[in-house]
């Protein structure tokens, strides 16, 4: 279950996923959060830079490893307008990250951009359990997802 609380840091993934689009990224962003529900670390989208390793979700990771002791990570909460893709679900895992609340699944998005007709990526998707077994996962959020589909949209066709 996702409380108010949560709900607060999963509002805060879909404006960073906003604040991505308006930098003329894709729309993703994400919050890392401690086990006492203090946000540590927060991302968007990078990946307009040239490099489509920049996935928010990624750089977590990353920030995690430097900042936080094992035991710390375990018990934070990575919350994500976007289920992880297999290179951030399997970057989550590696460096022992706890749970993950997303809004949007990648079966969500997957479907969205087909609707748009947006080209496969080069990368399959799989549901986060494919690839890290460990990871407690929760999501979609049925009321953000919706916005999520939209920022998506506004990505892939500007001009509505
Ligand atoms: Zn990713």
């Amino acid at each position: 279950m996702v409380d108010d609380a949560e709900l607060k840091h999963l509002r805060r993934c879909v404006e960073l996923a906003t604040e991505a689009l308006e930098a003329g990224d894709e729309p993703f962003g994400s919050v890392l959060v401690g086990a006492d529900g203090t946000v540590l670390a927060e991302d968007r989208n990078r990946v307009a830079s040239g490099d489509r390793t920049r996935h928010p979700e990624f750089e977590l990771a990353r920030w995690s490893t430097a900042h936080m002791k094992p035991g710390e990570r375990a018990a934070a909460t990575v919350y994500t307008s976007g289920e992880h893709c297999p290179m951030c679900a399997a970057a989550h895992g590696w460096v022992g990250l706890g749970r993950i609340v997303y809004v949007a699944s990648s079966a969500q998005l997957a479907s969205w951009l087909a609707e748009l007709g947006v080209s496969a990526p080069p990368v399959r998707t799989l549901p986060i359990h494919q690839v890290a077994p460990g990871v407690m996962v929760e999501g979609p959020i049925p009321g953000l997802a919706d916005e999520a589909r939209a920022l998506h949209r506004r990505f892939h066709r500007p001009n509505g």
